[in-house]
């Protein structure tokens, strides 16, 4: 079986993310890189009940190299964010604070230093209808920049959810967590006062002390 491994390594995030609240139902989609190869998880399928078999092998132009399983609806979007980027793995989801943030706002203030572990201030991409190839472009626009312009390793989807990347699996589905929370603290922030957003200049403090934002591989 073609990337083994990786597929394995799917169904165990699969069942994190339902375990912690990342995803209900079928919502979300998550996949992993291997050379030009992707293994992503299967179309209408519960991430919680998945085997390695029901996710699908593709290559980087999204042709079906091995499997039965339709792929993920928003497999454009994974792919489209490789060839931008060159990570290795994605995890999107529909958690709730990251929806209730992209339906209200263009992007997510800088309430917190930990924003930087993602590469900056979070964009919210434009609204196109999900799986389509403008939805694909618009997150990948919203990746763009990032505070050291190496890139941004997450984003908001207007009136739909947010997306991560990382190194591995494991990073990008931190990153997810990391989104999450900082959105939750975001949206409780402002149900007691008007949240204080941190300045360009405090952000950079907090790179000179240390905490590097993240690249892509390709820059
Ligand atoms: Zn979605």
């Amino acid at each position: 079986m073609k990337l083994a491994d990786e597929r394995a390594e799917l169904c165990g995030i699969g069942r994190k993310m339902a375990g912690t609240g990342l995803v209900s139902g079928a919502s979300g989609n998550i996949s992993v890189r291997a050379g030009d190869l992707v293994a992503v998880t299967p179309s209408g399928m519960m991430l919680d009940r998945m085997a390695p078999e029901d996710c699908p092998v593709l290559d980087l132009d999204g042709h079906l190299v091995e499997g039965e399983r339709v792929p993920s609806s928003e497999t454009p979007m994974h792919l489209a964010i490789y060839e931008a980027t060159g990570t290795n793995a994605i995890v999107h989801t529909h958690s709730t604070y990251g929806a209730v943030v992209a339906t209200t706002m263009t992007e997510l203030p800088p309430i917190h230093y930990n924003t930087l572990v993602l590469g900056g201030v979070v964009k919210v991409a434009e609204y196109a209808t999900y799986g389509t190839p403008e939805l694909a472009a618009n997150v990948r626009a919203a990746m763009e920049g990032g505070i050291g312009g190496g890139g941004m390793h997450a984003a908001l989807m207007a009136n739909h959810g947010g997306v991560t990347i990382g190194g591995d699996l494991e990073q990008a589905y931190e990153n997810a967590v990391l989104l999450e929370w900082l959105c939750g603290v975001y949206v409780r922030a402002r149900t007691i006062g008007e949240p204080r957003v941190l300045t360009d200049e405090e952000l950079h403090q907090v790179i000179e002390r240390g905490l590097t934002p993240p690249h892509y591989p390709r820059r």
